[in-house]
C-alpha cells in the first residue's frame, strides 16, 4: 500500500477547515464525488460508488444486481471470508469452488458446480493475481449468470488491457488498511449498468429519497447506511494519485524477482492468467515440505499458513450460523448446501505448495535485489524433499 503522508493530510485539512464532513455537502465538488469520477475515468467504467467497506461493496453489488433468497452464488474456496459472507447478507448462499494453480477460481470446476438455482459468480482476484476472466465470462454467458468481481485486493490491476472490477456486471474494491490504496476502511462498487448503479445508490443510503434520486428508474426501496464520509473521500482522492505509480513499481519488481526462480528445480512461478501484466507473485512447489521451508525466508509466506484466507477456518460459514435462526439463508435455499472439506482437497493441496513472494514496493530496488539473491541461494542450496513414490 502507498504511504499516507502530506497529500492526505492536506486534503483532510481542507475538509476540516470547511467543516462539512458529509459526502454530499459540496455537491460535485467534494472529494468523494471527485474521487468517484476520477476512478471511473481511470478504470474506464461508467459508474463508481464509494461505500464504507469492501464487504459492503460486495453486498451492495449483489443486492443491486438482483441476487436474493433462494439463489446460489459461486465463490472460491481461497479468499477472505467476506466474499462468502456477502451472498448470505442478501439472503443467498455461497457455494465453494476449488481454485486452480493460479490461485483463482477454476473455470472448469466452476461450471460443474452450477445448479438450476445458481444466480451469480463471485470470482476473486487474490493477491493482485487476476482470474481467468475470459473463461469465467464465457461460462456466465452460457448459463445466463451474473458476474460480480471481488477485486478488493487488486484495484488498478489489468487483465488483458482492461482493469479488473470492470469486466463483469459489477465489481467491488476495498480500501481497508491492507489494500492497494487505503483510507483505513472503505470500499467502492463499480458497474457499467445504469440500473445496477441506481439500485446501489438506493441500497447504500437510507436518505437517498431526499437527495433527488439519480436512481429514479425504479420505485424507491431502502436498506442500510453504507455511505463514506468526506474524510474518507479526501484520503482516497489523495491515495488515487499513488495507485498507478505503485502498480508500475510492482511490475518492475515482479520482472526482477522472477529471475530468482529461473532454472530452479522443484518449483516454478504459479501459472498466471495475464503473465505480461503480473503485479502479484506466487511460487508453486512440487512438495509441501519445500514450500514450508521456503516460507521461512523474509518476505515469503506459505499460503496455507495465512489461515484466515482458507475456507476451513470460516467457522460461521461451515456451521451455517446466522444472527437469527429465522433470518438464516440456508433455510431459504432450494437444496441442502454442504461444505465437505474433502471436496476441496485440491485447493488445500495447492495452498500447501504455494508461497507468496512480497514484491516490496515500499523498498528501493537494491534492497529487493539483495532479497532476490537470498531467495535464489535458498533454492539452490536446499536439499530437495524426496518425492513420494506412489501416485498421490
Ligand atoms: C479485504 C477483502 C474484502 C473485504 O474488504 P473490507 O474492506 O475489509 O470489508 C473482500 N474480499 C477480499 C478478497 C478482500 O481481500
Amino acid at each position: 500500500m502507498p504511504r499516507v503522508g502530506f497529500s492526505e493530510a492536506a486534503a483532510l485539512g481542507r475538509v476540516i477547515a470547511r467543516g462539512q464532513l458529509l459526502r454530499y455537502a459540496q455537491g460535485d465538488k467534494g472529494y468523494t464525488p471527485r474521487f468517484e469520477a476520477e476512478l471511473a475515468k481511470m478504470l474506464d467504467v461508467r459508474h463508481v460508488l464509494a461505500v464504507n467497506s469492501g464487504t459492503n461493496a460486495l453486498i451492495t453489488a449483489l443486492a443491486a444486481a438482483g441476487v436474493g433468497p433462494g439463489d446460489e452464488v459461486l465463490v472460491p474456496a481461497y479468499t477472505w471470508v467476506s466474499t462468502a459472507i456477502a451472498p448470505l447478507a442478501v439472503g443467498a448462499v455461497p457455494v465453494l469452488v476449488n481454485v486452480d494453480e493460479s490461485l483463482t477460481m477454476d473455470p472448469i470446476e466452476l461450471e460443474r458446480q452450477i445448479t438450476p438455482y445458481t444466480k451469480a459468480i463471485l470470482p476473486v482476484h487474490m493477491l493482485n493475481v487476476v482470474c481467468d476472466m475470459d473463461a469465467i465470462m464465457a461460462v456466465a454467458r452460457r448459463h445466463g449468470l451474473l458476474v460480480v468481481e471481488d477485486a478488493c485486493q487488486a484495484i488498478g490491476v489489468s487483465y488483458k488491457g482492461r482493469r479488473v472490477g470492470t469486466i463483469g456486471d459489477a465489481g467491488a474494491f476495498s480500501f481497508n488498511h491492507y489494500k492497494n490504496i487505503t483510507a483505513g476502511e472503505g470500499g467502492a462498487v463499480l458497474t457499467n449498468v445504469d440500473r445496477i448503479h441506481g439500485r446501489a445508490l438506493m441500497f447504500h443510503d437510507p436518505g437517498n429519497f431526499i437527495r433527488g434520486l439519480e436512481a429514479s428508474t425504479e420505485p424507491y426501496f431502502s436498506h442500510s447506511n453504507m455511505r463514506v464520509s468526506e474524510l474518507t473521500g479526501a484520503v482516497l482522492y489523495a491515495q488515487l494519485k499513488k495507485l498507478d505509480p505503485l502498480l508500475r513499481r510492482l511490475k518492475r519488481r515482479h520482472a526482477m524477482m522472477a529471475e530468482a526462480f529461473e532454472g530452479a528445480s522443484g518449483c516454478r512461478l504459479s501459472p498466471h492468467n495475464d503473465p505480461e501484466n503480473a503485479v502479484g507473485m506466487t511460487v508453486l512447489f512440487d512438495s509441501a515440505g519445500d514450500a514450508e521451508a521456503f516460507g521461512q525466508n523474509r518476505g515469503v509466506e506459505r499460503l496455507i499458513e495465512t489461515d484466515r484466507h482458507v475456507f476451513t477456518n470460516w467457522d460461521a460459514i461451515l456451521s451455517k450460523r446466522s444472527f437469527h435462526p429465522r433470518m438464516n439463508p440456508y433455510q431459504w435455499a432450494n437444496r441442502e448446501i454442504e461444505y465437505r472439506i474433502e471436496d476441496y482437497d485440491r485447493t488445500l493441496d495447492i495452498l500447501r505448495r504455494t508461497c507468496r513472494v512480497a514484491l516490496g514496493a515500499q523498498f528501493p530496488m537494491p534492497v529487493m535485489r539483495m532479497r532476490r539473491s537470498v531467495l535464489k541461494n535458498a533454492l539452490s542450496t536446499r536439499v530437495p524433499a524426496p518425492r513420494p513414490l506412489a501416485a498421490e
